[in-house]
């Protein structure tokens, strides 16, 4: 059976993709401020797909003046250019990473925790033929839902904790 390994950034990889990232916002005539640039680097060490509110939250602590709307803003003209991802889930709250390759997700529906799987099984594999003939695919990646092991783990505990209800079954009438 093949490991499943999650994707972690190191200072290496952070620092590559930041110096992409500021040569296609060059190329692209992109203007790049120093807030901008923030988010981005914000976005792009982190591996858990946060949302604008989350991501937000973190960039707060150093920039204390930041709006939600201008880390929202921001978020959207990166998209725009291709920079960043908007991962689909079933949460109404987007969530963005600066990963761009596609991946396959592997999302908990009870912390909302989502992970890279890679490689992507999926998204490295061939789109069947009835896929291809329907037109033309730019990109694909599947997401599997469940529940995560420390959740599960959790449920398994509080389980533990409950006292035993025995279910009175019918005895006689
Ligand atoms: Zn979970
Ligand atoms: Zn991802």
């Amino acid at each position: 059976m093949k490991k499943v390994m999650v994707l972690k950034r190191d200072n290496k990889s952070i620092a590559e993709k930041v110096s992409a990232f500021k040569k296609k916002c060059k190329e692209s005539g992109l203007r790049l401020t120093p807030q901008r640039l923030e988010i981005y680097h914000e976005l792009v060490a982190v591996t858990d797909h946060p949302s604008v509110s989350t991501l937000h939250k973190r960039l707060q602590k150093r920039m204390p003046t930041l709006s939600v709307d201008t880390v929202y803003r921001a978020l959207l003209t990166f998209e725009q250019y291709g920079l960043i991802v908007r991962v689909n889930t079933r949460e109404s709250q987007a969530r963005f990473e600066a990963e761009t390759k596609p991946h396959d997700h592997l999302i908990c529906e009870v912390c909302k925790e989502i992970v890279d799987v890679n490689p992507g099984f999926f998204a490295e594999t061939d789109v069947p033929e009835e896929v291809s003939q329907w037109g033309m695919i730019k990109t694909k990646s599947v997401v599997y839902y469940g529940i995560c092991n420390k959740c599960l783990k959790k449920e398994a505990d509080q389980e533990g904790l409950k006292p035993k209800t025995g279910r009175m079954d019918s005895e006689s009438s």
